[in-house]
């Protein structure tokens, strides 16, 4: 494993085309994808969400699939071939074979398996695939910063971005649950809801998002200011490197007074389910996109959208860049409650990070608000 690491981290030098490198790291991901997917086939009771099962067409996904393995398998040999170190090559192939013992694309559905919990593997497959085919081509073109995709602590962020979405049921749940228990109750408000759902999607989806990030903003703030919060949301900004994976770095308990505290109230308040559903995957893609880096600076845009410039500051390590730009779609709240930070010279934060100490991995991060010394 640790071999593996140290040629994915490898140095420009053996990273340059033709070295092997990128042939044998593509076939990497490529049987990492068809792995999972062919563990998605087998045990779907257990790795997929129900939700999503409706939506897949799974002839679709087999055709993918079996294209998928057949180039992590071309391209593994290609990495043999041409590159000294037969680690990535050996790897993407030992996880074709095992793909291919437990069905490959013709994998049928092992032993119904009567369970009620169930892991997003599905959820984390598609958010890979989707957030990577976006973001990594935008990065290696528009970056910022010239940093590698395998940057410092990319596992412990890529992690937080597995679990995050394996425990897309517990989440959901959490959010859910409460807000039935709040319609069940609602009968008063039930003209409200009805008015709510009956506007157009889009006008509903820009209230979602101004309600939402005005909740969002003063919880943001109170977990900069208030200490016993500080040390949960000191995960999110111990990051050293900002890219798409960064964002995800994110305390558990976080993620579900986040969910908790916007989510309910806007089910809550009687918006529809598509606007919903749209605002969910828009805000994924958003709070992707201000992490990630990219050195677009979006001109007049960025008086009234968040950027990532915006964002970056917020993560910055300069004096100027403490309790800041709180905002996560609309820097007005921050114009308005007196936050507001963007140097009009075009800069960015010389770096990203806290000033005190973090441990490292996710166990450690997790426990961290709880065992802290101080
Ligand atoms: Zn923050
Ligand atoms: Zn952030």
């Amino acid at each position: 494993m640790s071999k593996l690491r140290a040629e994915l981290e490898s140095d420009r030098e053996r990273r340059r085309f033709g070295t092997g490198w990128l042939s044998g790291t593509a076939a990497v991901i490529l049987a990492v994808i068809g792995f999972g997917t062919v563990l998605c086939l087998r045990y779907p009771d257990l790795l997929t969400v129900p939700d999503a099962r409706a939506f897949y067409n799974v002839g679709v996904v087999r055709a993918a699939l079996h294209l998928v393995l057949i180039s992590a398998f071309a391209l593994g040999a290609v990495s043999i071939v041409l590159r000294e170190s037969k680690v990535l090559g050996f790897s993407a192939m030992a996880l074709v074979l095992a793909a291919a013992i437990l069905g490959g694309s013709r994998a049928q559905e092992s032993a119904n398996i009567e369970t009620d919990v169930y892991f997003g593997l599905d959820w984390f497959l598609l958010n890979l695939i989707l957030t990577g085919i976006i973001f990594v081509p935008l990065e290696r073109l528009f970056r910022l910063r010239d940093q590698p995709i395998f940057r410092v602590e990319w596992r412990e962020d890529l992690f937080y971005f597995f679990v995050s979405s394996l425990l897309v049921q517990g989440l959901t749940y959490l959010s859910m649950a409460p807000s039935m228990a709040i319609l069940k109750h609602a009968d008063a408000w039930s003209t409200l809801r009805a008015w709510v759902a009956s506007q157009p999607v889009i006008v509903q989806f820009f209230e979602i998002m101004f309600f939402t990030d005005l909740v969002q903003y003063w919880m943001h703030r109170a977990f900069h200011r208030v200490s016993f919060l500080w040390h949960f949301h000191a995960v999110h900004h111990s990051a050293q490197s900002m890219d798409w994976i960064a964002g995800s770095r994110m305390h558990f308990f976080e993620i579900i007074v986040l969910r908790g505290l916007t989510i309910i109230p806007t089910y809550a308040l009687g918006f529809s389910e598509p606007a919903m559903y749209a605002y969910i995957f828009f805000v994924y893609l958003f709070s992707t996109f201000v992490h990630s880096n990219l050195r677009w600076t979006f001109g007049p845009f960025s008086t009234w959208f968040v950027t990532p410039r915006f964002h970056h500051w917020h993560h910055g390590i300069e004096r100027e860049a403490i309790d800041v730009n709180f905002a996560v779609h609309f820097p007005i709240l921050d114009r308005i409650f007196g936050t507001y930070y963007l140097p009009p010279d075009g800069k960015w934060p010389s770096g990203y990070g806290i000033k005190g100490p973090m441990p490292k991995g996710f166990l450690r991060q997790f426990l961290y608000p709880f065992t802290r010394r101080s």
